[in-house]
């Protein structure tokens, strides 16, 4: 089954890059450029992954991280920035964000990330499963 990615990003150019490059690579991409309807996206439907630009108009990507993991912890959120400052660095892991990537940046290295984290997950996963197993 093909693993589906919410893309958050406001600069429609950009979107639409990383919306074509994850389709043709086998994911099943959706965008959103308001961060509202971003955070609708990802608390209603089943996304296994969100690409979260930090910078938009209406709300700011930490925000939405803190809001998305309080409700669905497990969902995998990677943050899209401009700046490249530790503290900001710091301040995203701290609410939660499991991942980082820093403008302007290669399809490359987001696809190599996205499938790092959809891996770490995964395995997490399993031996949660693993674990639950055992005790029955
Ligand atoms: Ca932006």
């Amino acid at each position: 089954m093909k693993k589906k990615v919410l893309v958050i990003e406001d600069e429609k150019a950009i979107l639409q890059g990383l919306l074509d490059n994850l389709n043709e690579e086998g994911f099943e991409a959706i965008g959103e450029s308001l961060g509202k309807n971003g955070m609708e996206t990802a608390l209603r439907e089943d996304i296994d992954i969100i690409l979260l630009d930090l910078m938009l108009p209406d709300m700011n990507g930490l925000d939405i991280c803190k809001e998305i993991k309080k409700q669905k912890i497990a969902l995998p959120i990677i943050m899209i920035t401009t700046k490249s400052g530790e503290s900001d660095k710091i301040l995203g892991l701290e609410l939660g964000a499991d991942d980082y990537i820093t403008k302007p940046f290669s399809i490359n290295e987001v696809l190599a990330r996205v499938r790092a984290v959809l891996r770490r997950f995964e395995i997490h996963d399993k031996v949660k499963h693993q674990k639950l197993e055992n005790y029955t």
